[in-house]
C-alpha cells in the first residue's frame, strides 16, 4: 500500500474528548474515528488489524470444531420476551417499527441461536454442535468508556455449544479455555483465567479472561506463583492473603480488562425454547449449552494499551496492519528508484508493506508517523544505504539498526516474519 494513497491522515494531537491511551493513539494514527460516544468507525489501518485479530480467532475456533455462521443483529421482541431478557436486561436496545412490531438489537445471541439450532437438529447423533459468529453487538451502556474498550456498538466473537451430557460439555469447556489462551497469546497478551460471577443468566461461576491494565474496569486478585485468579466481585479473600491454591505467594490486587469469557448456560435456553432431543435410550434431553465471547474491538484496544511507548503504538507482529514500513529518505532519483524496486520485490513475495512514498514529508515527519502507526519493522533507504546496495532495517521499539544487502532483504525479512 502506498501511503500517499491512504485517505486517512495522522494527527499531531489527540482530540480533547479522547482520554484513554488506546483511543488517543488509535485516533491519532488513523485506525479509528469516533462517530459519537461509544461508537467508532474502523478506518483502513484499523480494519487490517481487526481482520488479523478475527482471523486468529477463526483459526482457533475452527480448530476446536467451530462452524462459522452469521446471525442477524435485528431480533423480533418475542424471542427476548420468551427468555425474560426483554424486561431484565437493562442494556438491551429496543426498537419500535412503524408497523407497531417491536425489535431488539442483538446484545448477545442466545435468543437467536437456540431456536436456530433447534430447527436444524433432530437426532442425538447430530450432537455436539458448535457454532460461532463475528459480528457487531449493541448495548445501551450508561457510560461508554476508555475508547474502544467499552462501546455501545462493538465487535464480538460469540460461540455457542450444545451438548447432550454434562461430561461432554465439561470436556469442550476445557478445550475452549485453552483455545482462548492461544488466541490472546497470539495477540501478544497474557490473559489470566479468572473466576467470575455467572452474570444475569447463570448461578454458576463463569471464567473471564483478564489482561492486567489500568485502563480496565475490573479488579482481580491473582497469585504470582500459580494461575489462581478471581474477580474481586465474587472473591471471599483479600489482597495479601495466601493463595488458596498453591499457598506459595500472597494474593496481589490488579486492575484488568476482560477480553473474553466463557459461560456455562446449563439448560436455561434449551428449556426456554422447548428444545429437546430423544437420547439413545428414548428419553427427553434438553441440550446443555455453553457460550464463549471475545470482544474483538476491545481486544484491539487492550493490545494498544499494553504495547505502546511515548511515540506511539508497537503492534505485536501477528496483528500488525503491515509487516514492514518502507521509506526512502531523500528525493534523489537513485533513492526513489531503489525504494520502488524494493517495494515491488517485497510485494512480489507476499510481504505486507506500507510504503511511505509521500514526497512532501520530511524525514522527521515520516519517522514520527511511522512510530505512531507502529508497524513492527521499518526499512529505510537513504543515500548511505544505496551506496552499499543495502537498506537499513529497524524494529519498532528498539534502537539498533541493521544494514542488509538489497538482494538478501527478502530472505532476511521472511526469516524475521515467521
Ligand atoms: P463487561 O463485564 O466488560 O461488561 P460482559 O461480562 O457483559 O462484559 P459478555 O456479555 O460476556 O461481557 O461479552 C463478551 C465479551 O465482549 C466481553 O468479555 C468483552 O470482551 C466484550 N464486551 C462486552 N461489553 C463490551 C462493550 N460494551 N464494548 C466492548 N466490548 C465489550
Ligand atoms: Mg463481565
Amino acid at each position: 500500500m502506498r501511503q500517499s494513497k491512504l485517505f486517512t491522515k495522522t494527527l499531531k494531537k489527540a482530540p480533547k474528548d479522547e482520554k484513554s491511551v488506546n483511543s488517543q493513539l488509535l485516533v491519532r494514527a488513523g485506525f479509528v474515528d469516533k462517530l459519537t460516544a461509544g461508537v467508532y468507525s474502523f478506518l483502513p489501518l484499523g480494519v487490517l488489524v481487526l481482520k488479523k485479530i478475527e482471523n486468529i480467532i477463526r483459526q482457533e475456533m475452527n480448530d476446536i470444531g467451530g462452524q462459522e455462521i452469521l446471525m442477524p443483529a435485528l431480533h423480533p421482541a418475542d424471542k427476548w420476551k420468551r427468555t425474560g431478557g426483554w424486561d431484565s436486561i437493562d442494556i438491551l436496545f429496543k426498537i419500535k417499527s412503524r408497523t407497531g412490531k417491536e425489535y431488539a438489537l442483538g446484545q448477545s445471541h442466545e435468543e437467536v441461536v437456540t431456536p436456530l439450532v433447534k430447527s436444524h437438529s433432530s437426532s442425538y447423533t447430530d450432537f455436539p454442535i458448535f457454532v460461532y459468529q463475528i459480528q457487531n453487538k449493541f448495548r445501551d451502556e450508561l457510560r461508554a468508556k476508555s475508547g474502544i474498550l467499552r462501546g455501545r456498538e462493538f465487535g464480538m466473537k460469540d460461540m455457542y455449544s450444545f451438548h447432550l451430557s454434562r461430561d461432554d460439555f465439561e470436556s469442550f469447556y476445557e478445550k475452549a479455555k485453552q483455545a482462548y489462551l492461544n488466541i490472546f497469546n497470539r495477540c501478544g497478551l497474557e490473559a489470566k483465567i479468572t473466576e467470575g460471577s455467572g452474570g444475569s443468566f447463570s448461578e454458576k461461576i463463569s471464567y473471564e479472561f483478564m489482561v492486567l491494565t489500568e485502563a480496565g474496569e475490573d479488579d482481580i486478585l491473582y497469585c504470582s506463583s500459580c494461575n489462581y485468579c478471581v474477580n474481586v466481585e465474587i472473591a471471599k479473600l483479600k489482597e495479601g492473603q495466601p493463595c488458596p491454591k498453591c499457598a506459595k505467594s500472597k494474593l496481589s490486587l490488579g486492575r484488568a480488562s476482560e477480553v473474553g469469557n466463557v459461560f456455562d448456560l446449563g439448560q436455561k435456553y434449551s428449556r426456554d425454547f422447548d428444545f429437546w432431543i430423544l437420547n439413545e435410550n428414548g428419553g427427553k434431553t434438553y441440550p446443555t449449552m455453553g457460550c464463549y465471547g471475545i470482544g474483538t474491538t476491545r481486544l484491539m484496544g487492550v493490545i494498544v494499551e499494553k504495547h505502546n511507548d511515548k511515540s506511539g503504538i508497537i503492534w505485536p507482529r501477528e496483528v500488525a496492519p503491515y509487516a514492514v514500513h518502507l521509506m526512502p529518505l531523500g528525493s534523489e532519483d537513485k533513492i526513489i528508484h531503489t525504494t520502488e524496486k524494493i517495494y515491488e520485490q517485497l510485494c512480489e513475495c507476499g510481504i505486507e508493506v506500507l510504503y511511505d512514498d509521500r514526497a512532501d514529508k520530511s524525514a522527521g515527519e515520516k519517522f514520527a508517523d511511522s512510530d505512531l502507526i507502529g508497524i513492527p519493522t521499518r526499512v529505510i533507504v537513504s543515500e548511505k544505504t544505496v551506496a552499499s546496495d543495502s537498506a537499513e532495517v529497524k524494529e519498532r521499539g528498539r534502537k539498533n539498526t541493521k544494514l542488509i544487502k538489497i538482494k538478501k532483504l527478502n530472505q532476511y525479512l521472511e526469516n524475521l516474519l515467521c
